[in-house]
């Protein structure tokens, strides 16, 4: 069954965040984006497939029966290849870009078993969510000049599940593991209740998470995927990629003329992807660490950060931090606090916003 980490979901950030990656995603409609900053489930709908595990950018959902963590570094040790919902992942759609890329490239060779699909009831989102995946990840390695290649194939087992053994139903395969062990712990309890209860269940954030809101972190599909590349030849050339086919990171543009200096968007980023000093005197860009959330898009109000239309496959392998722009930092003319700006205003926020309501108020024009 899914769970959220509410502080994880990038729509805690900001009532901007336009979001909704899980919901689109959810092959059963057990995940609603609503007027609610955060995602609501319900949990008797939930068919623990874990495609909205893959899609969320930030690791805000995941399965309490399956880490795609824990199957990485399993599938890794292993000498098979193969990925199969009849054998190894809930769905083959659980698996994210990033780790799908990443094994890849260890094992040289990868093989989805497309073979259930035909008879699966969530098909209809989650096979053309493989084959997107696919295609990716097949343009990306390509692009790294990697001969390491992921094959579709229908896998034919020496003996096929027969159709009672056939798992068309995820909900009542997980319910059936989930039962075996009958209900010990109050946590699986509570579990078992939420699965029963055919409704959807919101999620506010606790006191313990707001603090944990302000933490810059890195995924751990980022941290594998840095450690697979570390582990592969750099290619002999870098190539320039259409920034469209990335769905998993991006590069960034600012516009000078209409970004206003406030901060928002390096302040709201959950990667630490955009950055700035002490003085708040600039905005970097470490491409590596952006998973493409749209956030900082989200909350920049004059929509001056834009992306850039293309990646370069050297920042996989040699990241390099990008200077977007400089501010001016300047002593307030009013109060003396230091402030950035990006233009040549003697002011800072605050007093500029009280001379601009002293303005309306007593209808002064001109200098005060
Ligand atoms: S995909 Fe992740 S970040 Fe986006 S709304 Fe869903 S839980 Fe939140
Ligand atoms: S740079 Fe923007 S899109 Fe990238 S992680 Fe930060 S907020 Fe998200």
């Amino acid at each position: 069954m899914i769970q959220l980490k509410a502080s994880r979901c990038v729509r805690s950030l900001s009532r901007e965040s336009e979001c909704n990656k899980c919901e689109l995603i959810c092959p059963t409609e057990a995940i609603v984006v609503a007027k609610n900053p955060l995602p609501a489930i319900n949990f008797s709908a939930c068919v623990g497939c874990g495609a909205c595990d893959a899609v969320c950018p930030n690791e805000a959902l995941f399965l309490d029966d399956f880490s795609s963590t824990e199957f990485f570094f399993n599938f890794i040790e292993d000498d098979g290849n193969l990925i199969s919902c009849r054998k190894n992942v809930p769905c083959i759609a659980s698996l994210n870009i990033e780790n799908i890329i990443s094994m890849t490239l260890l094992k040289k060779e990868v093989v989805f078993d497309m073979g259930h699909c035909g008879t699966c009831a969530i098909a209809h989102k989650c096979r053309p969510e493989i084959e997107k995946n696919y295609e990716e990840a097949s343009y990306i390695l390509e692009a790294m000049q990697s001969t390491a290649l992921i094959k579709l194939e229908d896998v034919k087992y020496e003996k096929e599940p027969s159709s009672q053994e056939h798992i068309t139903n995820r909900r009542e395969f997980f319910s059936k593991v989930n039962l075996a062990g009958v209900v010990k712990t109050k946590h699986a309890f509570e579990k078992e209740i939420q699965k029963a209860t055919d409704e959807l269940v919101e999620h506010t954030l606790q006191k313990s998470d707001i603090a944990l809101l302000k933490q810059k972190r890195i995924t751990d599909r980022r941290k594998l995927f840095f450690t697979a590349l570390k582990r592969v030849e750099k290619p002999s050339v870098y190539h320039v990629i259409e920034a469209d086919e990335l769905t998993f990171t991006s590069s960034k543009e600012i516009n000078s003329d209409t970004c206003t200096a406030c901060q928002m968007c390096y302040r709201v980023c959950p990667s630490g992807a955009l950055s700035s000093d002490i003085k708040n005197s600039k905005i970097d860009f470490d491409p590596f660490l952006c998973i493409k959330c749209h956030i900082c898009h989200d909350v920049c109000e004059p929509e001056a950060i834009t992306l850039s239309p293309t990646y370069r496959v050297k920042e996989f392998f040699e990241p390099e931090v990008h200077s977007l722009i400089k501010f001016n930092v300047r002593r307030c003319d009013e109060c003396n606090i230091i402030f950035s700006t990006n233009s040549n205003e003697r002011l800072c926020y605050r007093c500029k916003a009280e001379e601009e309501e002293a303005r309306e108020l007593w209808g002064i024009k001109g200098d005060i």
